[in-house]
């Protein structure tokens, strides 16, 4: 077993990549903008504006009027595909810095238990078996 680092998060241009290649007609706008046809509504001029944010986010917005979840739900994605990073919103990928320190520290103690010849509670017992398989530790 290995220590689970996470999936990578995707970059922004990963996120607005994802949606330009589910839109049709997709046209440069300008510098970090593009117009589509809007998936949501029966639209033939492209009267969705797609805009990346600074922080990577992916800004849709329908002229006429779809609001943002009607947009992703068409092309098959979900709203926090338009973010960069779902560490804010949704379900975190792999365990945080402070969750592998917190761990380590519950290994640490059942390994000197186990050194000291200490027993340990059969709670204890099955939190040090946890973290020894959360860090991947045979
Ligand atoms: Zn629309």
């Amino acid at each position: 077993m290995t220590i689970q680092n996470g999936a990578l998060a995707p970059t922004g241009s990963a996120c607005l990549e994802k949606v330009l290649s589910r839109l049709d007609k997709v046209k440069a706008a300008g510098a970090g903008k593009w117009k589509a046809c809007c998936p949501a509504h029966d639209d033939r001029d492209p009267s969705l504006s797609i805009r990346e944010a600074e922080d990577g986010k992916v800004l849709l917005h329908c002229w006429a009027g779809c609001s943002t979840s009607d947009i992703t739900a068409a092309i098959g994605l979900e709203l926090r595909d338009l973010f960069p990073s779902s560490e804010r919103k949704g379900a975190p990928r792999g365990p945080s810095r402070e969750a592998k320190q917190l761990e380590g520290w519950i290994l640490s103690i059942g390994i000197s238990h186990i050194q000291r010849g200490v027993p340990m509670s059969q709670a204890d017992q099955e939190r040090f078996e946890l973290a020894k398989r959360r860090l991947g530790v045979q």
